[in-house]
């Protein structure tokens, strides 16, 4: 039988390959700048206090017995509305109006493809404007929902930071009406934000070119350590009367990861929120059904356990605030270890400079590192990152810092 010998090994991943290379090192000094996962000071795995305590509190509910689909959808419009309200803030108008339509969605992979989906479905014929670079899965997704892909300029590599005037004339020449998809804050790969009023200006000249702005927040309180701070780029899309789209992650800010310890065994969904904003109720409903309408066919509805956490949390001032403070703790050890990089490699008297590291925001580092500098850290030192030299910051430790420094400073020479 030869059914499938015409199958090919599909290329590897570029940040998964980084995560095998790195398995498979016995070294006792190796570094993981890889995955964007966070990690507390001592390299481990982080579950959240309030996450455990809203474990605790629905241990031993039968939420996975008999009641599990109707409560799965009542827990799921609470979600949902906690959820939006984080982005759009308490008091928007949005909410009270019910003009937007938001449904759970499976990771943030899941979001992006059930949106790109729903372009697709929409907009046949509709292209997708990326910034140069992107996180690398973006492409996959749009790619399978036959979304078409162009970029936008976003990464300046002489200053490591944003190159506003030819992100501008890119959104300029786009033809009116296109789809762009933008980070709202921590940008992946490179951590470099546009300022507010750069945002202001974007936002505004989205508006005079009827694009849509499709907002994958992957990382909120990441970036500066408040949770409203980070969400201003899409406040300001909205307070300028822009329609979004937007997929909104707790993977990373809830720590609700893949690899769960404990008892968050059942979490290895990454809970996130897909919305569209709309022009009022009728047409929100309408949007929301289609959304579901092709969710019931790609999976069908998603996991119960990860949202009872999340919306446990969301709905309880008191859960809420140690949230709040516990994504702070997060965002300041990444901001503290930047610092203490940055001033390490200068304290070796590299002669390069290094001030994109602390100019740079979430959970990333553009390094600048080129592809044989990342080599020879892997194979002279074992540090590990994308050839991109893209470092998740969370990997670095007050441990394991001054190794980092002094093996970039020994490549950088
Ligand atoms: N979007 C961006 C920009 C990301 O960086 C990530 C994770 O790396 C995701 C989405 C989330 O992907 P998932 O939740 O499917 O792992």
């Amino acid at each position: 039988l030869k059914w499938w010998d015409h199958v090919a090994p599909a290329p590897k991943d570029p940040i998964t390959s980084v995560t095998e290379a790195f398995l498979a090192d016995t070294s006792p000094t190796k570094i993981n700048l890889g995955v964007g996962a966070y990690r507390d000071d001592e390299g481990k795995p982080v579950v959240l206090q309030c996450v455990r305590e809203a474990e605790a509190r629905i241990a031993g509910c039968d939420f996975l017995g008999i009641g599990r689909e109707s409560v799965s959808s009542a827990v799921s419009s609470k979600l949902v509305e906690e959820s939006v309200k984080l982005v759009y803030g308490k008091n928007s108008d949005i909410i009270k109006e019910g003009r937007f339509a938001g449904v759970q969605a499976l990771s943030g992979t899941g979001a992006c493809r059930l949106f790109a989906e729903f372009q697709r479905r929409f907009y046949p014929g509709s292209q997708i404007f990326m910034t140069d670079p992107t996180w690398s899965n973006h492409h996959n997704i749009w790619r399978d929902a036959f979304v078409p892909e162009r970029t936008f300029q976003y990464y300046h590599p002489d200053s490591k930071g944003l190159n506003f005037p030819a992100l501008m004339d890119d959104v300029k020449n786009a033809p009116d009406g296109s789809f762009f998809l933008l980070h709202p804050c921590a940008h992946n790969p490179t951590g470099v934000d546009p300022t507010e009023e750069q945002w202001r200006e974007i936002s505004y000249l989205f508006k005079v070119k009827n694009h849509f702005p499709f907002f994958d927040m992957a990382y909120q309180g990441f970036a500066s350590g408040d949770l409203d701070r980070d969400a201003q780029s899409i406040r300001i899309f909205v307070e300028d009367g822009n329609l979004i789209g937007c997929a909104q992650s707790f993977a990373k800010n809830m720590g609700l990861y893949g690899h769960r310890v404990g008892c968050l065994k059942y979490v290895h969904i990454l809970d996130y929120i897909l919305s569209v904003l709309c022009n009022d109720a009728k047409q929100a409903a309408a949007i929301k059904s289609q959304l579901q309408q092709i969710a019931r066919a790609m999976y069908s509805s998603p996991p119960v356990h990860g949202i009872l956490l999340v919306s446990g949390i969301l709905s309880d001032p008191n859960m809420k605030a140690l949230w709040v403070e516990e994504v702070k703790v997060m965002a300041n050890r990444i901001q503290s270890l930047r610092t203490t990089l940055r001033k390490s490699l200068e304290q070796l008297s590299s002669s390069l400079n290094w001030e994109h590291i602390t100019n740079q925001v979430g959970m990333f580092c553009f390094s600048g590192l080129t592809p044989e500098q990342v080599d020879r850290l892997q194979r002279g030192f074992h540090i590990y990152m994308t050839l991109d030299g893209r470092m998740s910051m969370a990997g670095v430790t007050t441990g394991n810092v001054s190794y980092l420094a002094n093996a970039i400073h020994e490549v950088t020479k």
